[in-house]
Parts: structure tokens; C-alpha cells; sequence
């Protein structure tokens, strides 16, 4: 079988519902599923999933193909740590709610274990570009703040003076 698309670039080139009589088929519809069925009834005729997307790989399928297609598959995300760590982690995530994610342990033998995306220390991210720019913007932050601090100091010192 032909590989199903797993990012919506690649999505955005599928075509559904090919054949003889309709050979170049219709693009894809992002508000569904990113999976090809074949229609009930007489004269089936392929098509593109009409269930809502939500699940697998950037969350383009259903439940039921994400299950059926990409079953144990997993998506590298990026994690950045607590205020003193600047370094991006790559994780191995193999399924994915609104607030959790489930990473594959690093040593294959451990168990998988789920975590929260978003928790007081840990950040985890899509896309390493995410990463950076939750970086960035801490390291601004922080710049911001240690520029209030010197103005601060510096008008004590000439207070003291
Ligand atoms: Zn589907």
C-alpha cells in the first residue's frame, strides 16, 4: 500500500477518490480524516475518510485509522526543562491527548510512561522550532527583567551616594 501522508505538507499533495472516471480525484479536505476508504453501497468508489481528524501522526486521522494505520507509531517531539536548563531534549512520543503525551522510554525495556505536555518545569513541543522560540522568548524574558534590576541598582547607589 501506499504510504499514507503523516504531516499536512504531505497531506496537502494526496489525492482522493482516484480512478478511471475521475483519474485526477479531489484534494484534501483538512476537516476530515487523512485516510482513503472505498464508499459503501453499489458502485463503491474511493474517497477520502469523512470522520474527524484528530488522532496520529499531526493528528490528521481519525481514531480508527490512526489505530488501524499507525498503530505504536511514534513522533520525535522536543522538550525544554526548568529556567536553568537551555538545552532542547529529543523524545520519542507514541500517543497524544489534550493535556498528556506518552513518551517511549529511552531504554527500550521500560515501560512507556505519560506525562503532562505543559507542567511547572517541563515543556514538550511538536516541532523543534517550537522549542527555540519558547527559548527565545524566555531568554528575552529574563534579559527584560535583569535590565530592571541594574536600573534598580543603580538608582540605590546614586541614593547612597
Ligand atoms: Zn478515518
Amino acid at each position: 500500500m501506499k504510504d499514507l501522508p503523516k504531516t499536512k505538507e504531505e497531506a496537502k499533495l494526496e489525492r482522493y477518490g482516484c480512478w478511471a472516471g475521475h483519474p485526477k480525484g479531489n484534494p484534501f479536505n483538512e476537516k476530515c480524516c487523512a485516510a482513503h476508504i472505498m464508499t459503501t453501497g453499489r458502485g463503491a468508489l474511493p474517497a477520502q475518510c469523512g470522520r474527524s481528524p484528530g488522532h496520529g501522526p499531526e493528528k490528521l486521522y481519525c481514531k480508527t485509522h490512526a489505530d488501524e494505520f499507525f498503530p505504536g507509531e511514534t513522533a520525535t517531539w522536543y522538550k525544554t526543562g526548568s529556567s536553568y536548563d537551555w538545552e532542547i531534549k529529543e523524545v520519542q512520543v507514541c500517543a497524544e491527548t489534550d493535556k498528556f503525551i506518552k513518551i517511549v522510554s529511552e531504554s527500550s525495556q521500560a515501560e512507556s510512561r505519560s506525562t503532562l505536555k505543559v507542567s511547572g518545569y517541563d515543556r514538550y513541543w511538536r516541532t523543534r522550532k517550537q522549542a527555540v522560540a519558547h527559548l527565545l522568548d524566555r531568554a528575552k524574558r529574563g534579559l527584560e527583567s535583569a535590565k530592571r534590576s541594574v536600573v534598580d541598582l543603580e538608582n540605590r547607589i546614586k541614593t547612597l551616594k
